[in-house]
């Protein structure tokens, strides 16, 4: 049996490894995470998917607990400004298009739409919450998608039938520190010292890490969670790197935190806003803001980053000192060598656009309890393991690349040159589809990455790749249900944004 690990690194991915671990196998499998106090984590990371309410739920932790904690807030999407038409803005929400008669709401638009006003405003419900500030639960806890609270329990991204509205903005490092607790309460052994280097027997397989302070450390298998210097998985198994540069190139960021003046303006959705040489996150958490520029050095130099940053900003960021990080973007050709399994920035990492890297943790952190080896250390686990994460980053990729091939804005150096730049096999065919008719589940990235059909179509229609016409089928088709349909939904919308608390206020009231 594998009955002990020994995870390295105690960032977002170290302690969320630590934490499911613990929830998936209690004490039948003993864990120890070794974590310095002279490397920093990343410090950045504040803004999920949907579908890490998976996570949390598995842990068994109630978010009315855990959030105030963290300083969290709510995400019901993402608000793209600027990426095409100076000024205008677009939704890319949690909420699927409703389907009418075999078509989706967005086909049905194509017909029978106001082409005048944005597509998102008349297809989701999100798009009204998101611009009146809106909480997505009621004063009493209850959640304004009737019935959805109930129905998750321990389940995990594979078993995810419905979407789940929102997700969550936080402060990574109180997340990790959260996690730190539960995961210590439940018998994790938290080592605070620096890890030297590892000893590998002749085949090369990790037989102890080694510390400054704390003798040899000794496990079944190895976890890598050290971040962007992949400690173990590079620096000891000879992983190679395979960077992404030609397809995303934006590898540097520069990030603030902004006391936010007014606490109760708050937004219930991450913001990216586009800017000269990349483009720039807010991320509004209980009471503050985190805010940073992401772009690629061939353009801009980090003092120019760091000033445009801040003219946009204004004075509320003067007292606030600048963190700028440089980022791997790409992914090692394995995740899982003999014993040694690399999980968060030490695998891979593909810019925090679309917020993705705690996503692949979660998912990578569920595919090795799925996968996990016994003393016969069967290669074909490591290699199911290895295909699916793989597959899951090469997805989100392509997705992330399709952001900058729509993109319709030209007017620097920077956004003149993602139109002419290399695209990963597939991207320009999908975009040279979508400008006929919408994509379908055939038509997108064909292997699971966490992004569906929905989230496509609603990035290209608020980019500006329109179909024409709506697919020739819907003329020969009744109207009536779908008229009927986007009268129910601007209902529903008034009425949530008539009934829901705001964003603030309702997290005011579990911060108490
Ligand atoms: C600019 C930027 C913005 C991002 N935004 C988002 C976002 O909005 N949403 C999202 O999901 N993700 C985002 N990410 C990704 C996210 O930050 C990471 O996926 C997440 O924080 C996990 O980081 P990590 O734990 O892998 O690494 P780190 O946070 O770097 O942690 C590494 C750990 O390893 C330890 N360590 C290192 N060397 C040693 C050693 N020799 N001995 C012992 N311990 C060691 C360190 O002490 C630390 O505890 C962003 C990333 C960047 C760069």
């Amino acid at each position: 049996m594998i009955n002990s690990v020994v995870i390295v690194g105690g960032g977002t991915a170290g302690w969320m490894t630590a934490s499911y671990l613990k929830a998936a196998f209690s004490d039948r499998v003993q864990v120890t995470l070794v974590e310095s106090e002279k490397v920093s984590r990343i410090g950045v990371g504040e803004a999920t998917f949907s579908t890490v309410r998976h996570f949390f739920d598995f842990l068994g932790l109630d978010e009315a607990d855990w959030l105030p904690k963290a300083a969290g807030g709510y995400k019901l999407g993402i608000r793209f400004e600027n990426w095409s038409i100076p000024g205008e803005h677009f939704y890319h929400p949690f909420e699927r298009l409703r389907v009418v008669d075999g078509f989706s709401l967005a086909e049905w638009w194509l017909e029978l739409g106001d082409r005048s006003k944005p597509f998102d405003q008349q297809c989701f419900i999100t798009t009204a919450l998101c611009d009146n500030k809106r909480s997505p639960r009621m004063l009493d806890g209850s959640l304004f998608v009737a019935g959805l609270d109930g129905t998750l329990g321990k389940s995990t991204l594979a078993e995810q039938r419905a979407q789940f509205p929102y997700a969550y903005h936080f402060d990574a490092d109180k997340v990790a520190e959260y996690l730190a607790g539960y995961a210590t309460q439940r018998g994790v052994r938290r080592v605070l010292d620096n890890v030297t280097g590892v000893e590998q027997d002749e085949r090369g397989w990790i037989t102890a890490v080694r510390t400054e302070a704390s003798g040899d450390l000794t496990g079944d298998l190895y976890i890598d969670c050290t971040g962007f210097r992949g400690l173990l998985i590079n620096q000891a198994m000879g992983a190679s790197f395979e960077s992404f540069a030609d397809v995303l190139p934006n590898n540097r960021a520069v990030a603030l935190r902004v006391p936010r003046e007014n606490a109760n303006d708050m937004d219930p959705y991450t913001s990216a806003i586009a800017m000269n040489a990349g483009w720039r996150w807010n991320i509004p958490l209980f009471r503050r803001d985190g805010t940073g520029y992401v772009y690629s050095d061939e353009f801009i130099s980090p003092e120019e980053a760091e000033a445009e940053l801040r003219a946009a900003v204004g004075p509320a960021a003067d007292d606030v000192s600048a963190n700028h990080i440089r980022m791997r973007i790409g992914r090692n050709d394995r995740a899982w060598i003999n014993n040694c399994v690399a999980i968060g920035l030490s695998y891979a990492f593909v810019e925090p656009l679309e917020s993705t890297g705690i996503f692949f943790i979660q998912h990578a952190i569920e595919q090795l309890v799925r996968h996990f080896p016994d003393e016969n250390w069967d290669p074909q686990l490591a290699a199911d393991f290895n295909g699916r994460v793989h597959r899951v980053v090469e997805g989100v990729k392509e997705f992330l690349v399709l952001h900058y091939k729509g993109a319709q804005r030209e007017d620097t150096p920077y956004w003149k040159e993602a139109k002419v730049r290399k695209a990963p096999d597939g991207v320009l065919e999908r975009v040279a589809t979508a400008s006929s008719h919408l994509l379908d589940s055939e038509t997108i990235f064909p292997h699971y990455h966490g992004f569906e059909q929905y989230s496509w179509n609603a990035m290209n229609l608020g980019l500006g790749i329109i179909p024409e016409k709506a697919r020739p089928a819907i003329r020969h088709m009744d109207p009536a249900n779908a008229r009927q349909e986007f009268a129910k939904l601007k209902a529903e919308a008034d009425a949530m944004v008539a009934a829901l608390p705001s964003c603030y206020e309702y997290l005011a009231s579990i911060n108490d």
